[in-house]
């Protein structure tokens, strides 16, 4: 089914790889205009018929051209994110710091840069990428991620809260394990340590009781659903789409 989002504009951050590719490329597919951006321009070279543009999610001055720019828009991805590996004691306050900029900080800088023009518009959809690591589940060596998504979902439910008049919809999406170059430097990483890759894709995959991990077109699909007017009716909300990981 194309053309659930013909006729909407809509900005998508961390568009250049994983979960925010394959968001603006369903986007374009569902019709919609789509502003792909991402900190790495270059990364957005081959996503056909989008605006292409550098935009770093931690820059309020450039969020807020960026804005100004693009004016008006109904649908508001917000992907940037970053997965700290580690306990409470292996998490210094610079990774605190910058998990809480990048992934939590940047949606409240890009929500309220967008938000006015939204509501101008006569309303919108807000889509904020959380995690099952959050307050949906305890996760081991994801101490300060786990909190950030957490938080992601808090600020998800309260500008629900506060722009529902304004027909502002705004829900957050709560991923397991999604394949994505960052996942698999993840894996890599991880492989080292564990003492080979095939041991690191063990631990990820034992986590999952589907025995799978998701590809990113599975999660783009429920973003289609809550930019469109499909899910007129559904705000404030945290959708698991994890295989059963957090069951
Ligand atoms: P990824 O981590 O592979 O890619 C992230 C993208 O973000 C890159 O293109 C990078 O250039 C961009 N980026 C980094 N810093 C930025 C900044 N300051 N401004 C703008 N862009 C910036 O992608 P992914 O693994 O699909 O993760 C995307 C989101 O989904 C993240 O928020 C992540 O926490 C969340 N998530 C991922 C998984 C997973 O297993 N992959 C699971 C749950 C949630």
């Amino acid at each position: 089914m194309a053309g659930r989002l013909k006729g909407k504009v809509a900005v998508v951050t961390a568009a250049g790889q994983g979960i925010g590719r394959a968001i603006a490329e369903s986007f374009v597919a569902e019709g919609a205009t789509v502003w792909a951006t991402d900190l790495d321009v270059s990364k957005l070279d081959g996503i056909k018929r989008a605006e292409r543009r550098k935009l770093d999610v931690m820059k309020t001055k450039a969020v807020d051209a960026f804005a100004e720019k693009v004016g008006g828009i109904d649908v508001l991805v917000n992907v940037a994110g970053f997965v700290h590996h580690g306990s409470v004691l292996e998490c210094s306050d610079e990774d605190w710091d910058f998990s809480f900029d990048l992934n939590v900080k940047s949606m409240h800088r890009m929500i309220r840069a967008f938000l006015p023009g939204m509501v101008a518009r006569g309303g919108g959809a807000i889509v904020n990428m959380s995690s099952g690591a959050s307050s949906l589940k305890g996760t081991p060596k994801r101490h300060v991620y786990g909190a950030t998504k957490a938080a992601v979902i808090g600020l998800t439910k309260a500008v629900a809260a506060d722009f529902i008049k304004d027909k502002i919809r705004c829900n957050a999406i709560c991923p397991g394990t999604v394949r994505s170059p960052s996942w698999d430097a993840r894996v890599q990483k991880l492989g080292k340590e564990m003492g080979g890759y095939e041991k690191a894709l063990e631990w990820f995959l034992s986590r999952q009781p589907s025995g799978r991990i998701a590809e990113a077109e599975e999660v783009a699909a429920m973003a289609v659903y809550l930019a469109s007017d499909e899910s007129a009716f559904v705000t404030g909300a945290e959708f698991k789409i994890d295989g059963g990981w957090t069951l």
